[in-house]
């Protein structure tokens, strides 16, 4: 048996579950790292759920998510800014050490335009992150998400914008659901560690043939990602943190969420060493 020391689960991934409900039954299954869903927090007393994840020895590996700092009007970009500074804020309280950012892009401007507004955006909201001790992790999105949530779509523009802002506050997270097809791939998480920037790692499986390009993910061992193969690129290029499982199905979430967390440990442990 494969040990689930460095298994960690997206509260998304188990949405049917409320925030309690998830960190009490990771922790029974032996798993002790997590990345909260922002919406799980929505009207909730941050101090209390700090409590529970410290009385279940829980670790919170990152909060999901900030971004999208693209768009045409200014005050919908500075509605932006305000809405990042916020989760740098939450995570702070959680003690949680990043925040992830979906980057953002916007059908009614050029992918480059969106590209300078998500670096200014990253540029307005570090110093606050830097106060408050909380790593930002540009996310890039498979390509099929360019129109509207994000315009870095791949590993080497994330090592881009990264090494233009230079920051130690500043990396990446890599998904496999989102990086797999890039033929450059392993070259740039060699570069990416060279730069001590993969703060995170992803992963799931791409379904064939996929139903809904948002909600049909599958379970490592499903799909076509070699995922094993990326995990020793990243790993290689010294990254030692969690393997983040952040599944997003309308499939698994109509089924018994007791079994399905057994089923994505099962997978973890087939498909991941
Ligand atoms: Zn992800």
């Amino acid at each position: 048996m494969n040990d689930l020391s460095k298994l960690a689960i997206h509260t998304i991934t188990t949405k049917p579950w409320n925030l309690e409900t998830a960190i009490k039954k990771y922790a029974e299954m032996g798993i002790h790292h997590i990345t909260i869903w922002r919406q799980f927090l929505e009207n909730r007393d941050l101090k209390k759920i700090r409590k529970t994840i410290n009385d279940k020895d829980m670790h919170i590996v990152s909060l999901c998510r900030g971004g999208f700092f693209t768009h045409p009007q200014r005050e919908k970009r500075e509605a932006a800014i305000n809405d990042n500074e916020r989760a740098i804020d939450q995570a702070a309280q959680l003690k949680a050490q990043l925040v992830v950012l979906v980057c953002g892009s916007h059908p009614d401007q050029s992918l480059n335009k969106s590209r300078e507004q998500i670096k200014e955006g990253i540029e307005r909201i570090l110093p606050l992150a830097e106060d408050k001790n909380v790593r930002l992790g540009i996310e890039p999105l498979h390509p099929m998400y360019a129109d509207s949530r994000s315009a870095i779509n791949t590993l080497k523009q994330a090592n881009d914008i990264c090494q233009e802002i230079e920051s130690k506050y500043l990396g990446i997270v890599i998904d496999v659901y989102h990086l797999w097809w890039d033929t450059q791939l392993e070259d740039e998480i060699r570069r990416c560690g060279a730069m001590e920037n993969i703060f995170a790692f992803h992963i799931s499986d791409w379904i064939t043939p996929t139903t809904d390009l948002l909600n049909d993910r599958g379970l490592m061992g499903e799909g076509c990602i070699p995922i094993r193969q990326i995990k020793t690129w990243v790993e290689e290029a010294g990254f030692s943190g969690t393997h983040e499982v952040e599944i997003f199905s309308n499939r698994y979430w109509q089924t018994d969420q007791d079994k399905f967390l057994e089923l994505i440990i099962k997978s973890y442990q087939d498909h991941c060493f």
